[in-house]
């Protein structure tokens, strides 16, 4: 099913979050540091998978519809070459958030940043992956959603514009649900939406040569090349609000967790099965 426009001229504003992250389905041994943290280098990077069914929800209703979608990821001067793969899919704009001020923000600061960059794209429908594999707490999404009063509308399957409105269609586990939602709205989408349509090979070309100021010796590049760069301080961020300042969640023990086969124990699929499980998860204070 795909979007159908009903009424309304000039299309959408589309603005999807994307990140860069470490590709945990290649973890090997030197995958996490003696600290615990993520050993970024020992792992490649890659365009978080549920961003690119959030990418391709916003390039669904600007192909329908009508429009522009523009992406936006906080990180590092590398995350520019998931931008470059979102622009060589299709969309319009792109912007790299790079700031020494974000580093260390938790998912508070990350998304009062993120909100703050997308606040000033003055959007009708922001999009999300559902969670990045990394982070993988899923709530940057609706908090972004929270700080800039939008409606939010998890786990998007599908989507059709109906004027000031779009009909949300969801994964609620047991089944679906469509929601009418007036916009601005904000949707993080889930790999029940579809697959990112795969890149054009005119736009390959093109945008291969795309580039962040700070890719090109601090120089902006001229019109459709030029990746738009913003600071915190370029999108109003209070100082306290970002990074470590910021973040108000505290790490207290990283443990790695690998289940042997003896960790196993298997429950019999019925009532007896069941309610044996819940009295030992109430014995040992796992629940309760
Ligand atoms: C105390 C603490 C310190 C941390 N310090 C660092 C650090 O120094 N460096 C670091 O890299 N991480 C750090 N992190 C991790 C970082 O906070 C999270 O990765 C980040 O907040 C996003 O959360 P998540 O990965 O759970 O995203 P989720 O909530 O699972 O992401 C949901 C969706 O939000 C959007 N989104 C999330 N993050 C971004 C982004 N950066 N840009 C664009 N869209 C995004 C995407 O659409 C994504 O699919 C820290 C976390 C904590 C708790």
């Amino acid at each position: 099913m795909n979007p159908t426009n009903k009424g309304r001229t000039g299309g959408y504003n589309c603005v999807v979050c994307i990140k860069q992250v470490p590709d945990t389905s290649k973890v090997t041994g030197k995958a996490m540091k003696d600290d615990g943290t993520i050993n970024r280098a020992a792992l490649p990077a890659i365009f978080n998978p549920e961003d690119m069914n959030a990418l391709e929800a916003a390039l669904k209703v600007k192909e329908t519809c009508g429009g522009t979608v523009t992406v936006v990821t906080m990180g590092l001067p590398a995350a520019c070459a998931i931008l470059r793969t979102a622009l060589m899919c299709g969309a319009d704009k792109a912007y790299l958030l790079t700031d020494r001020k974000a580093a260390g923000s938790d998912t508070l600061a990350t998304s009062y940043i993120l909100s703050q960059a997308v606040k000033k794209f003055n959007p009708d429908l922001v999009f999300c992956g559902r969670q990045a594999i990394d982070g993988d707490t899923a709530q940057v999404g609706p908090q972004i959603a929270e700080k800039l009063d939008f409606a939010a509308i998890t786990y998007l399957e599908n989507i059709e514009m109906d004027g000031d409105y779009a009909i949300a269609t969801r994964d609620i586990g047991t089944g679906v649900e469509t929601d009418r939602v007036k916009l601005p709205a904000l949707f993080t989408v889930t790999d029940k939406f579809g697959e990112l349509r795969p890149m054009d090979v005119k736009r390959v070309m093109k945008y291969k040569k795309a580039k962040a100021p700070v890719e090109n010796g601090g120089v902006a590049l001229e019109g459709d090349l030029a990746i738009g760069q913003l600071s915190c301080d370029d999108i109003g961020c209070e100082a306290d609000r970002c990074g470590f300042a910021g973040s108000p969640t505290n790490v207290n023990k990283i443990v790695s967790v690998v289940l042997a086969g003896g960790d196993f124990k298997e429950v019999t699929p019925d009532d007896e099965g069941v309610n044996g499980l819940v009295a030992e998860l109430v014995a040992d204070h796992t629940i309760g």
